[in-house]
């Protein structure tokens, strides 16, 4: 096993609440780190605040104290620490579903196919637009061709221009056919009332996605 650790924010158990499998219980590895910087990040504690080094045999030990529930890893960013790829192989050779949430800048071409994939890519009202790594696009296409599902793209959306914006670019790539494709309002920045009239206006098939675990617990911002 390698011994190189991981920069992790938490360790956490909770129910999963941002992709087409919010609902169900889930376990969460959150790394730390982050290369982006978003306006209306709910996760700075992930690159302000002091981490803790684990190797996999600790993540995996915390992780095999629920047994056959899904994991998540998330963050921050983790694609940016290269022992991401060793843990995700482990938890999919133990038999776990594996989602990994990413934010779109870095190329998802070497994660495993069986790995869920649930990409962001930025808005421009998240002042992260320009992150996005274009050839990830493709990449997405092509995991969902050879196993459907393993790529979701998802749009966190702050105001009317960036849900045109969204429109447009799910439109020019056919993204909703061939992708689970989430438009999810930011936080306190966009009525979900407006998204939902906007979407239905426009007969948009995506899926309109609120933040499940903020919804059952709206007073914490860690740990769920
Ligand atoms: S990618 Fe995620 S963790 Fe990083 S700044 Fe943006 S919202 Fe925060």
């Amino acid at each position: 096993m390698p011994d190189k650790p991981l920069f992790i924010s938490e360790l956490f158990y909770s129910i999963q609440g941002e992709s087409t499998h919010a609902g169900f219980p889930c376990v969460f590895i959150r790394l730390a780190g982050c290369n982006l910087r978003c306006r209306y990040c709910d996760a700075r504690y992930t690159y302000e605040s002091p981490h803790a080094s684990m190797t996999l045999e600790t993540i995996l030990s915390f992780v095999e104290g629920y047994p056959e529930i899904m994991v998540e890893i998330t963050g921050g960013e983790p694609l940016l620490q290269d022992n991401v790829y060793p843990l995700m192989e482990m938890l999919l050779a133990k038999g776990r579903k594996v989602l990994l949430e990413t934010n779109g800048s870095l190329s998802i071409d070497k994660v495993a196919p069986k790995v869920i994939v649930v990409m962001d890519i930025k808005s421009p009202g998240s002042g992260m637009e320009k992150s996005f790594a274009k050839e990830n696009i493709a990449l997405a296409l092509q995991r969902n061709q050879k196993l459907p599902g393993s790529c979701e793209i998802k749009f966190v959306l702050t105001d009317k221009n960036d849900y045109i914006w969204a429109r447009d670019l799910v439109n020019q790539h056919h993204l909703a056919k061939h992708t689970s494709t989430l438009f999810s309002p930011a936080k306190g920045q966009l009525d979900p009332v407006d998204l939902a009239a906007w979407m239905l206006h426009d007969k948009l098939p995506v899926r309109l996605q609120l933040q499940l675990h903020a919804l059952i617990w709206p007073h914490l911002s860690r740990g769920v």
